[in-house]
């Protein structure tokens, strides 16, 4: 039996949480997580604890039960931790994490400096949904259970596309398929499919992005007007970053959004010598080689004449850029 349902079996209140703005391999892990539970341990007083999730996430069974707020302030017996780099990002529910009497943390972040009494860190793991498959007894695992982890990898490999991709990935995403899956369904209606609205903002970050040195770096900022005009909010962003990242010509993406008074959320994408995580670790953020995050304080142009630094940087040494033009 893996460790996690070691854990499981051993406890008789399970709380399950996620970082914030819960992205696709979050909200399938928890949920494929809670929907293994649900089936093959019913007894069991189990709860989701994420912040909001997208209407598009919502096809998966129990979602409609994931508690948004953190008002029960229970002292669970075991409390696992899913695609969470760090105890920052769990948001306000990391006072479940004080007082849980065990927490089990699973992750694939190579920012990830391992927290909790087990845990779980594979960096090399397309995504958190995959490491979680390998503790799931395979007989056991449910239609609606595939459905949450299929979910989860097909969002973190963008469609099997990046390079976290691995032999390993497709086999666990083949014996998922078996499960009786509508793949096509979860690809188009939770990946792909943008609303008029979200095509309208990624046309204008892309018609307003800016190329540095020589077009290796592309950024684009989206501000808080923007936003308003669209009516669009930071969820509505996903795709904009990997469109940056795949013209020609770019080894480091850059996007940029508003959330705050002189405060900006930036995500960071690279093709092929750029350690992304390594730049968004010196902001305070994390996340993986070639997709990472953090946060930053600053006018825009002082944002991302931080960031362009250390980029260049890393494009100096490996011999992308000459010295002189950093
Ligand atoms: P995205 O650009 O899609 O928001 O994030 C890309 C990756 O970086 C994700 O794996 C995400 O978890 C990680 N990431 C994004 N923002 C942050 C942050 O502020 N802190 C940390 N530790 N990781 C982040
Ligand atoms: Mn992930």
């Amino acid at each position: 039996m893996s460790q996690l349902l070691h854990a499981i079996e051993e406890a008789k209140t399970i709380g399950i949480s996620g970082h914030r703005r819960p992205d696709g391999d979050c909200v399938g892990a928890c949920l494929g997580l809670y929907n293994y539970i649900k089936d093959v341990y019913p007894e069991k007083d189990v709860t989701v604890y994420l912040e909001s999730i997208k209407e598009e996430y919502k096809f998966l069974r129990y979602s409609d039960t994931v508690n948004h707020s953190f008002t029960d302030q229970k002292e669970l017996d075991l409390f696992v931790v899913l695609d969470c780099a760090d105890i920052d990002r769990l948001g306000d529910y990391g006072v479940y994490l004080k007082k849980a009497k065990k927490v089990f943390c699973v992750d694939h972040h190579i920012s990830n400096p391992g927290f909790g009494d087990f845990c779980i860190v594979e960096p090399e793991a397309s995504s958190t949904c995959e490491i979680l498959f390998e503790q799931f007894d395979y007989d056991k695992i449910s239609k609606s259970c595939a459905e949450a982890i299929y979910m989860g990898i097909v969002h973190d490999t963008g469609v099997f596309k990046h390079t976290n991709t691995t032999r390993k990935t497709m086999h666990i995403a083949g014996d998922l398929i078996a499960k009786g899956l509508n793949t096509s369904h979860i690809i188009d209606d939770t990946f792909y499919r943008k609303s008029y609205a979200q095509n309208q903002i990624l046309g204008r970050a892309l018609i307003e992005s800016i190329q540095l040195l020589d077009g290796k770096i592309l950024f684009s900022i989206i501000t808080k007007n923007m936003l308003k005009f669209y009516g669009v909010s930071g969820a509505d962003l996903d795709g904009i970053i990997d469109q940056l990242r795949m013209t020609e010509g770019v080894e480091c993406a850059i996007l940029i959004y508003e959330i705050g008074l002189h405060k900006y959320k930036v995500s960071l994408r690279s093709n092929d010598y750029v350690n992304v995580s390594q730049i968004a670790s010196g902001f305070g953020g994390g996340g993986h080689i070639r997709a990472a995050g953090c946060t930053m304080m600053g006018l825009p142009r002082d944002v991302i004449n931080n960031l362009t630094l250390p980029i260049a940087k890393q494009m100096k040494d490996a011999g992308l850029i000459e010295a002189s033009e950093i």
